[in-house]
């Protein structure tokens, strides 16, 4: 989901029940993307320079220079997905939704 909404809550996997809490959604300045093994970058809606939770990165590359794949595992990033399962690294959740993040 584009536009700037990010996401708190508790999400049950379909596949193996576990209930965890997780956040998840893009912020305002910053698109979330995710890859297939659920690593995390933010882009910048405008440059498309790419931020991570922890802070930049080294290079600071734009989403256009790694094109599209995660710099850590090589899979495709994707807007709009839900966090994996911690246990089963399933991504098919029921969502109770505590609120949103700034
Ligand atoms: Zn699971
Ligand atoms: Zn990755």
């Amino acid at each position: 989901m584009l536009g700037g909404m990010a996401y708190v809550g508790n999400l049950t996997c379909r596949d193996c029940g576990l209930t965890f809490t997780s956040n998840w959604g893009s912020y305002a300045r910053a698109d979330e993307y995710r890859c297939e093994r659920d690593h995390v970058l933010y882009a910048d809606p405008h440059s498309g320079a790419l931020t991570t939770p922890e802070g930049r990165l080294e290079e600071s590359p734009t989403l256009v220079e790694i094109r599209g794949l995660c710099p850590w595992c090589s899979t495709e990033l994707a807007t709009g997905r839900l966090p994996c399962c911690p246990v089963c690294g399933g991504r098919d959740h029921d969502v109770l939704l505590s609120g949103t993040v700034d």
